[in-house]
């Protein structure tokens, strides 16, 4: 039996389906958790698989698994993120190597993960990978973004392995894992990952409540619509889950189940974490508002208990179409693809930003698109479109002015322009179609409304403003003599 240079620590749902997915692609690893009873059923249950040789579970302690897989060999951590994460990290680094290489799988903030890099530097070669695509991904292929403190080591000890068992794009086979950038490139990456995410789920969920509140359509009607737009540009896993969704009939015979699910959505903070990095970027904020959008409209709709008792209070009661269906029903089609070229153009935008604030080293962005296109929540065709406006000749200043989606934003603003006005008029909430239309608006605006904010700021605290006409920086004397004078 072949002795394993590597080890999944963490035997719950992820790391029980990466490890496996290790062994099946050939690569003997050791199994390790807290609880060596979980240990114990992964590998029971196992036992009849094809690769279970290639499994090698540890039962005792921290000592026991070193002892079987080196000092020196590679321990992918897939615990729960924040303290789990860090006590194994404190545990286990003194038992290596400086060569051992140590891979954090957990859904880490970044910041968490650029400390660490930081910490560890002189102990061990530390790793921070994002991996996306839940059971089913870990199991059979995720999208992985690796970040960490060199490329070379990268190269030589991680790219084998983790192309292995990354998913494949189905356009051309290629593995969906990259080594994307030092200190927390791959988190980071991650965090955009899911932030995108939370804003593609927010302009499906919304255009299904216009079809239903403002079109008044049942489940299989919309059903239909998302499967005819799976078939389109809006081709992704996203819109087809979605079609899938809202055939399923309820269990307990009452219509469609998706009818009686309680419209209180949850998060577990990627989104929020996107937001936050936003707002603290060095040179100023980056506006993310189809992001912020969907995380805010998330939040609203967990406060379930208020908006039943607004409700009363404010009975501003959704009104029916009245115009051509069939126009409308064109218009939200086109008007998903352009508020989702929205927020995605503000997610890359992010990750350019960040990048030179934290010094990653480059992300390569049409990298990050090819590897989002398989395993991953987010896969849809329209990646291979952004892949390719970041591919070659000059760098789009954002992905809105790329020429193929430029074409597509002219073409389709008047489309999202209806949807917004008809869901407006309909008194039904379009949170992120709105957000991405005064987005699309503004950053195209060669003519802002703030003159008036600067010269209202300096009104009240002589904060001073530029001019278009003459170079400087100047100051009038409002309720005073109303004189300028240089600042
Ligand atoms: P999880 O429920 O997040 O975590 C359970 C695992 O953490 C168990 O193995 C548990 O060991 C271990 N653990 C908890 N506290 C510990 C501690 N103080 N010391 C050592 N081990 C500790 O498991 P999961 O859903 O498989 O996720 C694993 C990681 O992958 C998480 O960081 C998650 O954010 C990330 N992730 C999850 C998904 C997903 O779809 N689930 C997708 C991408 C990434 P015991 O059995 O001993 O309690």
């Amino acid at each position: 039996m072949a002795k394993p240079s590597l080890a999944m620590i963490g035997m719950a749902v992820m790391g029980s389906n990466l490890a496996q997915n290790f062994a099946e692609k050939g690569y003997d690893i050791a199994l390790f958790n807290r609880t060596a009873q979980r240990t114990q059923d992964v590998y029971e249950a196992a036992r009849g698989e094809p690769y279970a040789a290639r499994l090698h579970p540890v039962y005792g302690d921290l000592k026991e698994l070193v002892a079987l897989v080196g000092r020196s060999g590679t321990y992918f951590i897939m615990v729960k993120a924040g303290e789990p994460t860090q006590d194994v990290i404190d545990r286990l680094v003194p038992l290596l190597s400086g060569d051992a290489i140590v891979v954090d799988c957990s859904n880490a903030h970044y910041v968490d993960t650029m400390r660490r890099q930081q910490a560890l530097r002189d102990k061990v070669r530390f790793f921070g990978i994002g991996v996306s695509g839940g059971e089913e991904g870990a199991r059979h292929g995720p999208s992985i973004m690796a970040g960490g403190e060199s490329r070379t080591i990268y190269d030589r000890r991680l790219k084998r392995a983790l192309e292995a068992v990354a998913a494949k794009a189905p356009q051309d086979g290629s593995p969906c894992v990259a080594y994307l950038g030092t200190h927390g490139a791959g988190h980071y990456v991650k965090m955009v990952h899911n932030g995108i995410e939370y804003a593609d789920m927010a302009l499906i969920a919304e255009a299904y409540d216009f079809m239903r509140r403002v079109l008044g359509m049942g489940a299989p009607a919309i059903a239909d619509i998302f499967e005819r737009w799976n078939k389109g540009p809006l081709q992704s896993y996203l819109v087809e889950i979605t079609a899938d969704v809202l055939r399923q009939e309820d269990p307990s015979g009452k219509g469609y189940l998706v009818d009686h699910i309680l419209d209180a959505a949850q998060m577990k903070g990627t989104g929020t974490w996107m937001v936050e990095s936003s707002l603290a970027i060095g040179k100023g904020v980056v506006p993310v508002p189809g992001i912020y959008g969907a995380v805010e409209s998330r939040a609203i709709s967990a406060r379930k208990a208020q908006r039943v008792a607004a409700a009363k209070l404010l009975p501003l009661k959704a009104k029916r179409f009245a115009g051509n269906r069939a126009r409308i029903l064109k218009d939200l089609e086109r008007a998903l693809y352009v508020a989702k070229v929205a927020c995605y153009a503000q997610g890359i935008d992010l990750l350019q930003a960040a990048d030179e604030e934290y010094g990653f080293g480059g992300l390569d962005l049409a990298r990050i698109a090819r590897i989002w296109r398989a395993g991953c929540i987010i896969r849809a065709r329209f990646l291979d479109d952004i892949a390719e406006a970041y591919q070659k000749g000059p760098m789009p200043q954002s992905l809105m002015l790329a020429p193929a989606f430029r074409r597509i934003v002219l073409k389709d603003m008047a489309s999202l322009t209806a949807v917004c006005v008809a869901a407006a008029n309909a008194q039904v909430p379009a949170f992120v179609f709105d957000a991405s239309r005064g987005f699309i608006l503004q950053s195209s605006s060669a003519q802002a409304s703030a003159n008036l904010t600067q010269a209202q700021r300096d009104f009240f605290g002589a904060h001073t403003y530029e001019r278009t006409d003459r170079k400087g920086v100047f100051h009038t004397e409002w309720s005073g003599d109303r004189k300028e004078r240089p600042a």
